[in-house]
């Protein structure tokens, strides 16, 4: 019998409120100067008392909500003891057998993976060791500011699904604006607990820790079930602890055995009152939760016609699909008689445009505002003209690339550069006439049975042209004149 993984996540995410979670402190992930945004209050100076931050209760709430949690009507703070000197206080505020929300799921990629808590904590600070010194430093910006942790249910057995699972956790936690997410800086960071078995009775679990991109976690997971079964298929047995992740030999390694509840002398928070929420606040809260994901996924098949891998480029960059749905939008419009085929072969079109064209030229770099300065209704503009075959497909790309560097409009810059396809056959005929007559080589060829070299003489009615001739009427008009 094989052995079946199981893997449960816990996943921290630092909430984008202004303030700190129980002081005016400004939060600040990207500030630079250590000990900037610091007071009494997250340095813990004797007589000091904390105040909860409403907005970050509120945004674990939605949270709970969009993730079909139930929301505790009372709820609490509590605290965990510990002592680490990134910590001022020597406990954390963070919450035990009260948390904001409880039992809820989330399905990825048809997959329900059950959701047991989402609580709402302070962030520690940070302790920086530099190269060779026989001494630490700790920087407090950090410390106090709101975080929200989120259990799973062991439900998870891969690594493949644990990835997928955080990465729509992170989409849906940036749609609903509630935390920035970026694994990269720390803002969302998690934590995988792995264990295999033979039977229905889940085996010994190992918690890794410090996993910085959505990629490691995959991999992390993957390593430890096949470390996992290496120790019991060779009779020993799995140590409960916690295990890092080494990034160069790319395998995980132990770090500690693992501390448990009553470690932590969890006790109720004596400074701060205990919460109670009507359905009125959360009811409200709810109406505030606009589309998620998933939703997004649906209303881009059924509205636009996009096929599942378009959809998935649109709604994984939120403001992207928003200028796409714009540019749609207008498309809307120019197609008056409201034939549905014709208007989505052009939103199709407008789709294909964007994550072709556009994504190719802006290289990796992210779609915005900074980034492409392009407004939706010149694009629009755009496609109208690609459409209805105003430019051909060549001059669209170099018109493209020109709207992009100057943000002009596109039928001024085609005017300025005499961009217009030609369509005229007397004008697209002398041309060619020109050509054959140039190039009397090319032409004997052909006329002796090498039905290729119309390439040549096709390619020179291009360039002549500028890549403006109507390239259909040119192959036809040549093969007549030819004859
Ligand atoms: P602890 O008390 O050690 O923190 P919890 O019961 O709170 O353990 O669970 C922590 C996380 O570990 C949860 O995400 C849970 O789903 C997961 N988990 C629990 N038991 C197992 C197991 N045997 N194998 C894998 N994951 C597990
Ligand atoms: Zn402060
Ligand atoms: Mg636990």
């Amino acid at each position: 019998m094989e052995y079946k993984p199981t893997i449960g996540l816990e996943i921290h995410a630092e909430l984008n409120t202004k303030s700190k979670m129980f002081c005016s402190c400004k939060n600040d992930p990207n500030e630079k100067r250590p000990n900037f945004n610091i007071c009494e209050v997250c340095t813990a100076q004797p007589g000091t008392l904390p105040v909860a931050n409403e907005e970050a209760i509120k945004k674990v709430i939605k949270t709970g909500l969009a993730l079909n949690c139930k929301i505790l009507k009372e709820s609490k703070f509590d605290r965990k003891n510990y002592f680490y000197p990134d910590i001022p206080k020597g406990y954390q505020i963070s919450q035990y057998d009260k948390p904001l929300c409880e039992n809820g799921h989330l399905v990825v990629n048809s997959k329900k993976v059950g959701i047991t808590r989402i609580h709402l904590e302070e962030d520690t600070g940070s302790s920086i060791h530099p190269d060779g010194a026989d001494y630490s430093l700790v920087n407090y910006n950090r410390a106090g500011v709101a975080l929200m942790e989120l259990v799973t249910e062991p439900d998870i057995s891969s690594g493949q699904e644990a990835k997928s699972f955080a990465e729509e956790l992170q989409l849906i936690f940036r749609y609903l604006g509630v935390s920035d997410a970026d694994m990269e800086k720390g803002l969302m960071r998690v934590e995988v607990n792995i264990s295999v078995s033979k039977t229905k009775k889940f085996g010994t679990k190992v918690e890794i820790k410090n996993l910085n991109s959505f990629k490691v976690v995959q991999k992390a997971i993957d390593f430890e079930i096949e470390r996992q079964i290496k120790l019991l298929e060779s009779g020993q047995s799995v140590v409960q602890e916690t295990r890092g992740w080494h990034d160069k030999k790319e395998e995980t390694f132990s770090q500690r055995e693992k501390e448990s509840a009553h470690d932590y002398r969890y006790f109720p928070e004596p400074d701060l009152p205990p919460m109670s929420f009507s359905e009125d606040y959360i009811e409200k809260i709810k109406s505030e939760i606009l589309e998620l994901p998933s939703e997004k996924r649906g209303r881009f098949k059924n509205e636009y016609g996009l096929d599942e891998k378009s959809t998935e480029v649109f709604v994984v960059q939120k403001y992207f699909s928003e200028y796409f749905e714009k540019v749609a939008s207008e498309v809307d419009e120019w197609i008056d008689q409201k034939d549905d085929k014709e208007i989505k072969g052009a939103i199709k079109l407008a789709s294909n445009y964007l994550i072709s064209d556009v994504l190719g030229i802006l290289g990796g770099k992210e779609f915005k505002e900074e980034n492409f300065k392009v407004t939706p209704e010149n694009f629009a503009e755009f496609i109208k003209m690609i459409h209805q075959r105003e430019i051909s497909s060549k001059v669209a790309k170099m018109l493209l690339v020109e709207m992009i560097n100057t943000g002009g409009d596109p039928s001024a810059i085609v005017e300025e550069n005499n961009w217009k396809q030609i369509e005229d056959s007397g004008e697209l005929e002398k041309v060619i006439q020109e050509v054959i007559n140039k190039n009397p080589k090319p032409v004997q060829d052909y006329k002796s049975g090498n039905k290729n070299a119309i390439q040549f003489l096709f390619g020179k009615v291009m360039a002549q042209t500028r890549g403006t001739a109507n390239p259909q009427k040119v192959r036809e008009l040549l093969e007549n004149m030819l004859k």
